[in-house]
């Protein structure tokens, strides 16, 4: 059984999901700033929000959370409601796909940066992914 009820539950994730959401940006920009790139802004008013984007280059950036979004890492084992956890994942996963292929309609490139990417011990990994995006044709 739920303890919290629903209106309750939604409100405690939204808070957990803008904190989190707060610091991987963080993350992200130092990573921006360690690698010298440039030209990004942050929230631009775009259908689909990606959490950045490079208009010039047209790139959407999105930074997603592992357990929101379904990553099969570690930080996506909740222990209970594994139901309710499993369909709002299941959702999430479905409409990143819609986002993603929207914008490649539309000649966008997509990066999807985990959140466990962003440690320190895996942000070569981010280089990586941002070098084949931004010199991909
Ligand atoms: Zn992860």
């Amino acid at each position: 059984m739920d303890v919290f009820d629903k209106a309750k539950r939604s409100d405690i994730m939204r808070k957990v999901k803008s904190k989190n959401n707060k610091s991987t940006e963080q993350k992200l920009i130092r990573f921006f700033n360690d690698n010298k790139i440039t030209g990004w802004r942050r929230n631009y008013p775009v259908k689909g929000r990606p959490d950045f984007v490079f208009v010039k280059e047209r790139i959407a950036v999105f930074v997603d959370g592992c357990f929101w979004h379904g990553h099969d890492c570690r930080n996506t084992k909740p222990s209970d409601n594994q139901e309710y956890w499993r369909k709002k994942r299941e959702r999430n996963i479905r409409r990143d796909k819609e986002v993603t292929e929207m914008f490649e309609r539309r000649g966008w490139k997509v990066l999807r940066i985990w959140e466990c990417e962003l440690k320190k011990k895996n942000i070569a990994a981010v280089l990586e992914k941002w070098r084949a995006t931004s010199q991909s044709e």
